[in-house]
Formats: structure tokens, sequence, C-alpha cells
């Protein structure tokens, strides 16, 4: 799973970077409105944090301008004002959720992986495939109660296939979702790392699908 964070604050923006990383994210940082827009344009994420006091270009305005778009990804807005008529123009401009500045760092977490599980379609935060589990808010997969041990990049992977369901999942799409921007489409770096993944969960789980890509599949 791969987010936008739209954060001015270099501390701050530092300090969410660090949690999201660490929650199994791949994180793009937009510094300024005009960025935030356009990533959130041209880049696939599956959810943003977008601060609404952005340089350059208001973070209402990037937000206005992605759904006028017809972007659809979740969107969790900050504010460090929290009044009342800032949080109505949020919502109004298609936010999904917000959190006032100051906020525990762990929330903001808890709150994306909500948004983003609602999108995907889930809505437990334990999202069962046979006997593999991901226990989305703890962040770790199990099989029979047992710990599954992933890198963050393995996890990223296996986590975007569990959260896309039944789908048959491009390369490019899960390189898309498993790689910060700059990710080389054409390196084989992806077919090692599914090759982990499978070696680690049992080969079975993750077919492929000839020309079309991979796909998860229940099995006890
Ligand atoms: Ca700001």
């Amino acid at each position: 799973m791969r987010v936008l964070l739209a954060e001015d604050d270099a501390a701050l923006a530092s300090q969410l970077a660090g949690a999201l990383a660490a929650a199994g994210y791949a994180v793009d940082h937009a510094e300024d409105g005009q960025d935030a827009e356009f990533r959130g344009q041209t880049e696939d994420y599956d959810a943003a944090v977008l601060d609404l006091g952005l340089p350059g270009m208001d973070g209402l305005a990037v937000l206005d301008a992605w759904r006028g778009a017809g972007r659809r990804l979740p969107v969790l807005v900050l504010t460090a004002r929290g009044r009342w008529h800032d949080k109505l123009a949020g919502f109004d401009a298609g936010a999904d959720d917000y959190l006032v500045k100051p906020f525990p760092v762990e929330e903001l977490v808890l709150r994306l992986r909500a948004l983003i599980r609602r999108s995907s379609g889930h809505a437990h935060p334990r999202i069962q495939r046979g006997a593999l589990v991901l226990d989305d808010n703890a962040g770790r997969f199990e099989i029979n109660g047992a710990p599954v041990l992933l890198t963050a990049q393995e996890h990223r992977i296996l986590a975007y296939l569990v959260h896309r369901g039944d789908a048959v999942v491009s390369r490019a799409e899960l390189g898309e979702h498993v790689y910060e921007q700059g990710y080389d489409p054409d390196s084989n770096a992806l077919d090692v790392l599914i090759g982990r993944v499978r070696r680690k969960i049992g080969g079975g789980r993750i077919v492929t699908e000839r020309g079309k890509g991979f796909r998860l599949v229940d099995l006890p």
C-alpha cells in the first residue's frame, strides 16, 4: 500500500513519514500544494494525508482539484485550526476524515488503515483468506494463528493483494502500490519479492495468471 503525505512542516512530516513507513506503507512526500495536487492526479495512491495549510496551493484547493478530476482516493485531512467551518469545508471538498493538530501519530495510522480498508470493501480489521489472516491494525499476517514474518516490501505486496480480493492484479499495478515514486517497472525486483512471499506463505496462495498478473486464492 502506498500513501501520499502532503505536509509542509518538515519536523511533523518526517515524524509522520517514519510512522507510516513503520506501519508498512510506501510513502511519497509533497512539501507544497502544487506538488501534492500533481502527484495525486498522476500517481495511484491508496490514500492521502493532506494538510490544509500548504504553501503555494491550499489543501482545500488540492482536494477540490482531485475530486473535480474524479480522483477517488481516501483523503484524511490535517488541520491546525479545528474550527467547525474548517472541518465542514474539508468534508464539502470531499475529505473522508480529519484530524486536528496536535494528534497522536498512532491515531493517524489507525484512521488511515480504516479508510484504506473501507475503500477496498473490507469492514473488519482482520481480513481472512483461507488460513491466511491479515491483522490490519496490528500490521501482521498469520497462517493458522502462527505469525508470518515478512519484510516491509513483502508485507506491502501481500497486503495489497489481500485488499484487492479476488481481482487479478497486474505487475504494473502491484509495482505502483509497493514502491515509492521512482520504481522501475522493467526491473525484476518485484518478481524476486513475490518469490520470497510465496516461499513464506506457501506457493499456491499467489497464482500467476499468464499475461495478466497475480491473484490471491484461499487455501486451508
Ligand atoms: Ca501546514
